[in-house]
């Protein structure tokens, strides 16, 4: 798009007078983020109206990715940045006396996931539309997204985050495409006219399901594709029998109860939410996707549903949405009178799985009660499902009751929502290369006996658009110059870096922009936090939901042995560093917050002891999320990918952070191996046990963690301050559960489920020798910039072709402007 700067200044004057009765005097800094997006709004409007022509044209095939979380984070600088008027509209506001980054910071994060699954979800809708691919999102419009984290006292508070406080300006109400979606009541056969058995429910609650369409501006052409995001309202909820009765607050009380399905994200990252609310959630947004999609096929192409997998594939980002699947098979049945070996010849033939964790505590299942009571005509399709294919394992292994016990998708009294889906979808994948081996291996190892072909790894990725050429200005400006541009959509070209590898004029421009960006972040931090950190020392960050199998308590455990080595050993003088930590723990995940405490209480000692000299300082940063990542990707040195090997399925972080120039030191984890095989294992700093070696010790259950506490007294002295009043600050009984949890196993686990004893030493050792490396300023300079270099690989565009190719053939869409 081409800016004519002095029409874009009268429509801002135009909007702000229009829907605030204010001049450019009046206008607050709030008012112009709202009229600068309102006005980009505009022209995306237009794109987006050309995009969906061209896709009714061809009749294309399109993919939907269904999801419960989308972690968009903020859309103002990333649209204007993909639509190529970043530096017009900076310059537009400078004229008019405001600072583009005090604006920008006026849009609240659309937050509406908890981590990397939901950010995964947003890091592919850029890709697509970028690539030209039809593809969009569906999932719900959370009033309330992930809790807004404030540390009082060192301890995690949650307050709501009320993020549509003001209107969204990216988003456009569709109220003419609300669809009812029907809770509990009693399912009921009738035979209809043709002599066949329908079924349908009776004495159900009706919510009406309200879409707001988003668009996703792709980078550098007129694609605009849509996320779809769904609203429950109560239509009849309001009761105007109570309300003529004066009982005006329990008719309220009831809207308010059907509404509540899409007022708030559940906090819960990769953990059991077992929740009716959450199933409500699920069911609500799935079914109104799928009688959108219905109801499009029917307006492009009639009846005949056999061709509804020609047009339609449907991703499901983990079980979240796995409901969808019977729900698809009620819609083709009930509504549509298909019978069933038709309708589940399309449903196998639609949707496609992705498993994000082998965690058992994520394998998500509903108990049969709360499952049949809610969606009785759901719950009955379900049996059927399961009958059928409990029948094809009775044949394929007749007497191998545990094998078929094991592999029910009913069974226990619950719904085993991930066995729902690897039964009825196409494929079904992993995230990482080590991930979907594991599952291949050891967790769905059954199911790749019965269905080989179905398994299948698509390596994560994340958007160089938002994470490099947004976040990283400079880094991006610079590359640019070294490569030339087209390294937006084609990562891979970052490999012509490597050429300067060994020039030191480069090295010394590239760590000078690292420089500026630690500088800007400590800025940041001392206006945010008023909290003072030292550019020229190591910026070593962790940043990423707060989980025990992610390992924060090693971090700071090993922070509090390097703090008793400088007390103790004044020949000790290591190179200064700053541990950044940036972490939400789910609101009723007591352990994860004591992690959370600790970190805080060693911070408010190890920062204000002279004798550390500035050594070791920690920050806390407070309510990580999407817009303060943007800040400190770019300003790493050092990236902790410290999990338990086996247990991160991928990782994203990890890869934003090499894309930004910051050097791994990790386990061999997750996506982690990969990123080691593309930059070199010189280049990163890898410690611990392998996935296969825990596993053996699991299988052998012969860990002992006491062994290494023996082995390693300074380590035991770590863990003894813990309790012995070294730390305290009213905590100590928190900080005792811990040490319990590791040193004896707490609540029938057995102690140190996560091997961080097992792995201490050998990560103080890779520490030790990453301090080292440090110092050889040059030799650093030379691995980070190698590691950016390396980084082509991790872009979602490689993913998204990865898809497309493998599992969703989709054809690209050029637009005409
Ligand atoms: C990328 C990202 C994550 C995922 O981080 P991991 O280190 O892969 O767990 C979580 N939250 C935000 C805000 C992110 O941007």
């Amino acid at each position: 798009m081409k800016l004519n700067k002095e029409e874009f200044k009268e429509a801002i004057r135009a909007r702000l007078k229009r829907h605030y009765g204010k001049d450019l005097e009046e206008a607050n800094k709030h008012d112009i983020y709202d009229a600068v997006s309102t006005v980009v709004m505009d022209h995306v409007q237009t794109n987006w109206m050309a995009t969906r022509k061209m896709y009714g044209k061809n009749q294309v095939k399109q993919m939907y990715y269904m999801s419960a979380e989308f972690l968009m984070g903020r859309a103002m600088s990333n649209n204007l940045v993909n639509f190529g008027i970043k530096e017009g509209v900076t310059e537009v506001l400078k004229e008019l006396n405001f600072d583009y980054t005090s604006i920008e910071d006026e849009e609240p994060d659309a937050g509406l996931g908890n981590g990397g699954l939901g950010r995964l979800a947003a890091c592919f809708l850029d890709s697509l539309a970028t690539l030209d691919y039809p593809g969009h999102g569906y999932g719900i419009r959370y009033q309330y997204g992930m809790f807004e984290q404030h540390i009082e006292n060192g301890y995690q508070v949650e307050y709501p985050d009320n993020w549509l406080k003001h209107r969204d300006p990216w988003e456009i109400k569709r109220s003419d495409l609300a669809v009812k979606v029907l809770f509990g009541g009693t399912a009921v056969a009738e035979t209809g006219e043709d002599g066949n058995l329908r079924y349908k429910v009776i004495g159900a609650e009706e919510i009406t399901a309200v879409p707001y369409d988003v668009p996703v501006v792709g980078f550098d052409t007129p694609s605009v594709n849509r996320l779809r995001l769904w609203e429950a309202i109560s239509e009849n909820g309001f009761d105007l029998q109570l309300f003529n009765d004066m009982q005006y607050m329990r008719a309220v009380e009831r809207q308010n109860n059907a509404e509540n399905i899409s007022r708030v994200l559940y906090p819960n990252d990769s953990g059991p939410s077992g929740k009716t609310l959450r199933l409500k959630q699920q069911y609500f947004f799935t079914s109104a996707s799928l009688q959108d999609l219905v109801a499009k096929f029917k307006r492009d192409h009639g009846t005949d549903f056999s061709k509804f997998p020609d047009y339609n594939v449907i991703q499901l980002n983990d079980t979240h949405p796995v409901v969808a699947i019977p729900e698809m098979m009620r819609l083709l049945m009930d509504e549509n009178d298909m019978g069933w070996e038709e309708a589940w010849d399309v449903v196998t033939r639609t949707f496609a799985y992705t498993n994000h964790t082998i965690l058992a505590e994520a394998l998500e299942k509903w108990p049969i009660d709360i499952f049949e009571g809610l969606l009785p005509r759901i719950y009955q399709i379900v049996e059927e499902i399961n009958r059928r294919f409990m029948t094809e394992l009775r044949e394929k292994f007749p007497g191998n009751w545990e094998k078929q016990n094991r592999m029910s998708i009913i069974g226990d009294g619950m719904i085993r929502m991930a066995w729902l889906a690897i039964v009825a979808c196409f494929s079904v994948n992993g995230v990482a290369a080590l991930h979907t081996e594991i599952l291949k291996t050891v967790e769905l190892v059954d199911w790749v006996e019965i269905y080989p072909e179905k398994f299948n790894n698509k390596t994560n990725g994340v958007t160089q658009r938002r994470w490099l050429l947004c976040a990283n200005p400079k880094l991006a400006e610079f590359i640019t110059n070294k490569i030339g541009p087209g390294w937006e959509k084609d990562l891979v070209q970052l490999r012509k870096l490597e050429k300067f590898a060994d020039d030191p004029k480069v090295l010394d421009e590239f760590m000078e922009i690292k420089h500026q960006n630690k500088v800007a972040l400590a800025a940041y931090l001392k206006e945010t936090q008023n909290v003072i950190i030292d550019p020229d020392s190591i910026f070593d960050v962790q940043i990423k939901r707060l989980h025990e199998y992610k390992r924060q308590l090693m971090n700071i455990l090993h922070i509090m042995y390097m703090y008793n080595r400088i007390l103790e050993d004044p020949s000790y003088d290591p190179v200064p560093r700053t541990f950044i930590f940036g972490a939400k723990a789910a609101s009723g995940y007591r352990r994860a917050k004591s992690i959370i405490k600790l970190i805080n209480t060693v911070a408010d000692r190890v920062n204000n002891d002279h004798r550390v000299k500035d050594r070791i300082k920690i920050v806390f940063a407070e309510n990580y999320r999407v817009s303060l990542a943007e800040k400190l990707f770019p300003a790493s040195d050092v990236s902790e990918q410290i999990s338990t090997a086996g247990k991160e399925a991928s990782g994203t972080g990890n890869m934003k952070f090499m894309m930004n120039g910051a050097v791994t030191i990790g386990t061999m984890d997750g996506a982690n191996v990969e990123i080691v095989e593309e930059v070199g294992a010189e280049n990163a700093f890898i410690f611990g046990l392998t996935a296969d070696e825990i596993q053996k010790i699991d299988a052998a259950h012969s860990y002992n963690p006491q062994e290494y506490l023996e082995k390693n007294p300074k380590l035991a002295a770590v863990l003894n301050q813990l309790v012995d009043g070294t730390y305290n600050s009213g905590a100590l009984s928190l900080f005792r559960e811990l040490y319990d949890s590791l040193v004896f196993g707490v609540e029938g686990q057995r102690p140190d489920v996560y091997y961080i004893l097992a792995d201490f030493d050998s990560y103080v050792e890779a520490q030790e020798k990453l301090a080292k490396a440090y110092s050889d300023k040059r030799a650093w300079a030379k691995m980070a910039f190698l590691n950016v270099a390396a980084s082509g690989k991790f872009s979602s565009d490689r993913t998204i072709e990865d898809y497309v190719s493998g599992i969703w053939h989709l054809k690209k869409i050029v637009v005409e402007p």
